[in-house]
C-alpha cells in the first residue's frame, strides 16, 4: 500500500470533500500512520500521486503546459478523476482550457490551430523522413479519443470541433491499422532502401492522419455520419457561382469573362475541399496569390473580393452550427455567440 504523508490545510483549501471530511473531530481510534491519523482513499495510488504533485505545485500552469493535456497518458486521466471527484475545480478547468487548445471553442483559436497545423504537414512533407515520432499524424492529437474522454468526463465545449476535426478523416485509415503496416519507424533517421512509389503508398508518409475508430460508440458513428453528409450539401460550388457583385465588375467592358471564371474555378475547386469545408473556405477568405492563380486566374479583384465576403460569412455559419450539425445537444447554448452576433452585424 502507497502512503501519502499530506497537510490537511492543503488538501482543504482545494477541495469541499477533504473540508468535510476533515470539518469532523478526530475520533479517538483513528487509523495512525507515522504518527500522524491515517485515511484509506479507495483511489489508484498512481491517480493519487498525480493529484498531490498537482496541488503541492500551485504554479502548475506555468510548469506544464496546458497544451500538453493528453487524454492518452494516466497522469492526466488519473488527475482528471481525481479532481472529478473531489471537486477540486482549478484542476478540472486547468485541463479543459488545455483540450479546449486542441479542440477550439471559438473560430479565430480554430484557424490560428488550423494554419499551425497545415504548417507542420508542410515541415513533414520538406522534410522526406522516415521517423515515425515526427511524422504529421503523430504530432496531432486524435479526435476519436478526445470524444470518448469528453464523454467520459462531461467535456461538451470541446465536442464539436473534435467531431469536426474526425469528420476530415478518412475511416479507411485507422491507427492501428496503418501503424503496423507503415514503413516509417520510430526514431528513425538517416536514409532509406525505399522505392517513390514505396513511400507514396504510405499514408502516414504522405502526412494524413488516422483516428483510433474503434473508440467510438454507436451512437458517436450516428453523429458523425450526419454531420459528415451535412457539411456535404453546403453548395459551395454554388456560393462562387453566386457571388457576383450587384453593382461595378472591374471587368465592366466585359462581365461575361467574370463570370465564366467563376464557375470555372467553382468546378476545380472540388480538390481542395476534400482537406475539409472549413479549411476550404478559409483558404478562400484569406485570398492566396496562389490560390487564385490557380482557381480564378481571369477573375477581377472586385470579383474575388466578393467570393471572399461570401466564403467568411459561410465559415462563420457552418462553425455556429456544429453542434447541430454534429447533433450535440443543448448543453452548447453558449456555442458560436462571437460568430452569431457577427452575423446579426453582417446582416443588419
Ligand atoms: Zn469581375
Amino acid at each position: 500500500m502507497a502512503h501519502f504523508k499530506v497537510h490537511k490545510s492543503i488538501l482543504c483549501m482545494y477541495s469541499d470533500i477533504f473540508r468535510d471530511m476533515f470539518g469532523v473531530p478526530t475520533p479517538a481510534d483513528m487509523d495512525m500512520h507515522d504518527g500522524v491519523p491515517m485515511v484509506t482513499l479507495p483511489d489508484d495510488a498512481r491517480d493519487v500521486k498525480s493529484f498531490l504533485t498537482c496541488l503541492y505545485t500551485p504554479t502548475l500552469d506555468r510548469k506544464i503546459s496546458a497544451e500538453g493535456v493528453d487524454v492518452l497518458s494516466p497522469y492526466w486521466r488519473g488527475l482528471l478523476d481525481m479532481a472529478t471527484k473531489y471537486f477540486v475545480e482549478p484542476i478540472r478547468e486547468f485541463i479543459i482550457r488545455g483540450l479546449e487548445h486542441q479542440y477550439p471553442t471559438n473560430l479565430e483559436a480554430w484557424c490560428k490551430l488550423d494554419e499551425k497545423r497545415q504548417a507542420l504537414c508542410t515541415l513533414w512533407a520538406n522534410h522526406c523522413s522516415l521517423d515515425l515520432d515526427e511524422c504529421y499524424d503523430s504530432m496531432v492529437p486524435d479526435p476519436a479519443t478526445a470524444i470518448r474522454f469528453a464523454k467520459e468526463f462531461n467535456i461538451p465545449s470541446i465536442l464539436p470541433a473534435a467531431f469536426y476535426d474526425l469528420s476530415t478523416i478518412d475511416p479507411e485509415l485507422d491507427w492501428t491499422t496503418v501503424r503496423a503496416e507503415t514503413i516509417l519507424k520510430p526514431g528513425h533517421t538517416g536514409g532509406h532502401p525505399y522505392s517513390d512509389e514505396t513511400l507514396d503508398e504510405d499514408p502516414l508518409f504522405r502526412g494524413e492522419r488516422t483516428a483510433r475508430w474503434d473508440t467510438l460508440d454507436q451512437a458517436d458513428f450516428r453523429r458523425l455520419m450526419s454531420g459528415c453528409e451535412k457539411l456535404g450539401f453546403l453548395d459551395i460550388q454554388n456560393m462562387i457561382v453566386d457571388a457576383a457583385p450587384r453593382g461595378s465588375c472591374h471587368n465592366f467592358r466585359n462581365p461575361e469573362q467574370c463570370q465564366a471564371a467563376r464557375v470555372a474555378g467553382a468546378r476545380a475547386c472540388q480538390a481542395y475541399q476534400l482537406d475539409g469545408t472549413l479549411r476550404f473556405l478559409r483558404m478562400l477568405e484569406r485570398y492566396d496569390p496562389e490560390v487564385k492563380a490557380e482557381l480564378f486566374p481571369n477573375l477581377c479583384d472586385f470579383c474575388m473580393g466578393n467570393i471572399r465576403l461570401a466564403a467568411s460569412r459561410k465559415i462563420k455559419e457552418v462553425w455556429v452550427e456544429l453542434p447541430s450539425v454534429f447533433r450535440l445537444g443543448d448543453e452548447l447554448s453558449e456555442w458560436g455567440s462571437v460568430e452569431r452576433k457577427v452575423l446579426v452585424d453582417l446582416v443588419y
